[in-house]
């Protein structure tokens, strides 16, 4: 680890195109929460960028209609089944269709400035990595992609002198109030946690939670997986991880903090005592703005900060005990071993069960934690270095949360 205490500004730093023509963009995940606001800073922000391509998962129609209205080159869906209906949908336009895992790796290598990464899921790791191995700029959303193969893109991004930049709010604030400070002199870099709609409830209760409950966000509008994550501090553990790869930074200078109304994303405490921190009004639009010109700055129509209006800022301590989430992602952290990758895996497998009300909500961590127990404990686990092997261990850690699943309703697993 110690060669990870070093920041990597490098993987920021080298320089990309910084021409004065627009900027050409890739958007995979373009039908998104991510995706659309995306769409909406580059409509904005007239004649500052093209569109090389889209992607999106499983619908056509609002892929083709985002494709047409970005005029992008080039539109690939997921589900190779919806093919003729995106085809159908961009008859006389133009612009080409496919479909399919290889077409969305196609639209990520289509020639361009940047890619936003914005898959939901572990689903975006292999375009990601396809984006950042020829090279491309990658404004990074997709978290998964670091907590499932963390290693792997860390070091291919440093052999191609790759930005990867962070769209991640929590990322972007610390990124950017660490201006061009040695590494050395960071004592803690602090991500905060809106706390999500359960903040304030007893552990009796988000154990009961509904998915509608869960999917009920205080402050942020966004994708159903990571709203899920938010309720349950899942989100915050899987930003550590984040923050950990993406910064170089050890776990024992990452800290957490709960504060309910998101306008201070993240803070970076120096050896002097000087902290310095990223504030914004809770909208995704500003990091994303801020990685779609960097090192510009754009003019946008995001919402702005109004401290007088906001009032008081509140900090406080997660609470493991009703949030334990938080505490098997950190755990997963310290293990090594891939079992960030297997822990991640299992999230995605239990949240999917619990939108589709397979088990409570208290169950996702239970299912999460035994499943990097049980990974760690067969002696099988390793890191995984290459894309490759992270999403073997990804597919195995899958196989055994689902072998938890199948038999829960009858065991007990299931609480609700
Ligand atoms: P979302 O569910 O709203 O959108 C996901 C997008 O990915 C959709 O366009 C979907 O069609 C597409 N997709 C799914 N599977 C695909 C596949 N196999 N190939 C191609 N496209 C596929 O999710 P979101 O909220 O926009 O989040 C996207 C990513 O950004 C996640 O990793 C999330 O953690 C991260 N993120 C989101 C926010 C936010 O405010 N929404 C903030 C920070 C980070
Ligand atoms: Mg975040």
């Amino acid at each position: 680890m110690a060669g990870q205490a070093k920041l990597r500004h490098d993987t920021f730093d080298r320089a990309g195109a910084q021409d004065d023509g627009p900027r050409s963009i890739v958007i995979l995940g373009a039908t998104g929460s991510i995706g659309k606001s995306t769409a909406d800073i580059i409509t904005g922000a007239k004649g500052s960028f093209t569109v090389a391509a889209v992607a999106g998962g499983r619908d056509p129609v609002a892929l083709a209609k985002m494709a047409r209205d970005l005029g992008a080159g080039f539109a690939a869906l997921a589900d190779p089944a919806r093919y003729a209906e995106l085809k159908e949908a961009l008859a006389g336009t133009g612009i080409k269709a496919a479909a399919g895992r290889e077409a969305v790796i196609e639209a990520a290598l289509q020639p361009s400035d940047m890619v936003m990464a914005a898959i939901a899921g572990t689903a975006g790791v292999e375009p990601t990595y396809a984006a950042l191995s020829a090279g491309r700029t990658v404004a990074l959303a997709n978290k998964e992609c670091l907590v499932c193969a963390g290693p792997a893109f860390i070091r291919q991004a440093a052999t191609m002198g790759t930005r990867l930049l962070p769209v991640d709010s929590e990322h972007n604030a610390i990124f950017q109030a660490l201006g061009d400070a040695d590494p050395d002199t960071i004592e803690m870099m602090t991500l905060t946690a809106s706390g999500g709609p359960f903040r304030t409830w007893t552990a009796e209760a988000i154990a009961r939670a509904t998915p509608e409950q869960a999917l009920k966000h205080p402050n942020w509008s966004m994708g159903p997986k990571i709203t899920v994550d938010s309720a349950g501090l899942m989100n915050k553990g899987l930003e550590v991880i984040e923050a950990h790869y993406l910064f170089g930074i050890e776990a024992a200078r990452l800290d957490v903090l709960v504060h309910a109304q998101s306008v201070v994303h993240g803070l970076v405490a120096f050896r002097d005592g000087s902290v310095t921190a990223g504030l914004a009004a809770p909208d995704m639009r500003v990091p994303i703005a801020h990685c779609l010109s960097y090192p510009r700055r754009l003019t946008t129509g995001a919402r702005r900060l109004d401290l007088a209006a906001v009032g008081q800022l509140t900090f406080e301590r997660p609470d493991f005990a009703r949030f334990p989430a938080l505490r098997v992602a950190l755990d997963a952290l310290a293990a090594g071993n891939g079992a960030p990758t297997i822990m991640n895996a299992a999230n995605e497998i239990a949240v999917q069960a619990f939108l589709s009300r397979q088990i409570s909500f208290h169950d996702i961590a239970r299912l999460v934690e035994r499943t990097c127990e049980a990974a760690l404990a067969d002696g099988t686990a390793h890191e995984p270095l290459s894309v490759a092997d992270a999403l073997a261990v990804d597919h195995m850690a899958r196989e055994r949360t689902r072998s938890y699943l199948a038999p829960a309703a009858s065991s007990g697993m299931v609480t609700n």
